[in-house]
C-alpha cells in the first residue's frame, strides 16, 4: 500500500468502494492499484493506492506468497529469500523499532518511508525506488541505448524520473566525430603575403568548356579563394603568373611566398624560374 500513486506503474483506478483501516482507526478509500518494483530482483503486484497513508507498507504474508519466498526476522535485521534458488533477494534493518529496507535513500520531501514493521499480525515494508545509477547500469549493460527507448524498455527503472534529464559521457564523446580547430599559431602580417594552392582533377565529367581540372589560390592573410578552371593540369604555371599580375596590377603588392604540395605541376622549371625572377620564395608543404 502507498500514499503516492507515482510510485505505482500500470496504474489503474479501482472502481469499487474499497477501504482499508490505517493505524489511526480511520477507514480510508482505495483509488486505485497497480504494480511496483521494490528491488532489482522483485517486482510486487496489486499495490494499493490510498491517498490518506503516510507510509509505504508491504504485507508479509502477501510477499511471501506472492514470490515464493522466507522471510527471517532477526534481532537487528529481517532477510527474504527465494524458496526455489536459495538466492537473498532484499534484507531490512531494525531502525526505531521498525524494519527500514536496505538500498532505500528517501528522497527530498519523503518522510519515513522504507519501513517494516510488525502491524496486527501483518508486517509493513516500504517500496523500493530505483537509484539513477541502476538507470545507467542498464544504459551501459545493454549498450547505450537511447534513455527515450529505455524508459519503454523498463518503465519501472523510471519510476519518479525524467529519461531527458539521464546524461551519458560515453555517448555525448562517441558522437563527437571531429575534435576542436588548433589554433592558428601563425598568419601572415598582409594580403597576398604567403599564398596556397592546390590542384583537383581530374573531374569525371567535364564542363562545358571542356575543362576538367581545377586549382585554387588562397590567401593566407584573409582567407579568400580564387579559383581558375584549366583543360590541363600543366597549365598551372601559366595561371599563376596570371594570378600574379593580376595582384599587382590590382592590389598593388607582390606574393612573397607560395606554399603547395610536392606535385610536379608546381615544381617544374617554368614556375620555379618564375619564381626566382620575381623573388618568391616556393615552399613545398609536404
Ligand atoms: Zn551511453
Amino acid at each position: 500500500m502507498t500514499g503516492d500513486a507515482a510510485l505505482i506503474n500500470e496504474y489503474n483506478q479501482c472502481n469499487k468502494n474499497s477501504t482499508v483501516r490505517i493505524a489511526d482507526g480511520s477507514s480510508s478509500q482505495v483509488k486505485g492499484i497497480g504494480l511496483s518494483r521494490i528491488s532489482r530482483d522483485v517486482i510486487l503486484n496489486s499495490i494499493l493506492h490510498i491517498p490518506k497513508l503516510d507510509y509505504n507498507l508491504i504485507s508479509i504474508s502477501k510477499l511471501t506468497r506472492d514470490l515464493n519466498c522466507v522471510a527471517k526476522f532477526f534481532p537487528n535485521l529481517c532477510k527474504f529469500q527465494d524458496l526455489d534458488t536459495g538466492k537473498k533477494i532484499g534484507s531490512a534493518k531494525m531502525c526505531s523499532g521498525l524494519y527500514l529496507l536496505n538500498g532505500f535513500t528517501p528522497q527530498k520531501g519523503q518522510t519515513q518511508n522504507g519501513i517494516l514493521a510488525p502491524h496486527k499480525g501483518r508486517s509493513v515494508l516500504n517500496f523500493y525506488v530505483n537509484k539513477d545509477s541502476d538507470v545507467m547500469l542498464w544504459h551501459y549493460r545493454l549498450g547505450h541505448p537511447n534513455f527515450m527507448y529505455l524508459e519503454k524498455l523498463v518503465p519501472s527503472l523510471f519510476t519518479n524520473k525524467n529519461s531527458e534529464s539521464f546524461k551519458c559521457e560515453v555517448c555525448q564523446l562517441s558522437k563527437q566525430i571531429h575534435s576542436s580547430d588548433p589554433t592558428i599559431s601563425y598568419k601572415s602580417s598582409h594580403p597576398f603575403a604567403i599564398i596556397h594552392s592546390d590542384v583537383w582533377g581530374p573531374s569525371p565529367v567535364k564542363n562545358i568548356t571542356g575543362t576538367r581540372w581545377f586549382v585554387f589560390f588562397v590567401d593566407d592573410h584573409t582567407r579568400l579563394p580564387w579559383l581558375f578552371l584549366m583543360k590541363e593540369k600543366s597549365k598551372v604555371s601559366q595561371i599563376f603568373q596570371n594570378f600574379h599580375s593580376m595582384i599587382q596590377t590590382q592590389f598593388h603588392t607582390k606574393i612573397q611566398i607560395l606554399k603547395t604540395d610536392n606535385a610536379k605541376e608546381y615544381f617544374n622549371s617554368e614556375l620555379n624560374t618564375y619564381c626566382l625572377n620575381q623573388d618568391i620564395l616556393h615552399i613545398s608543404s609536404c
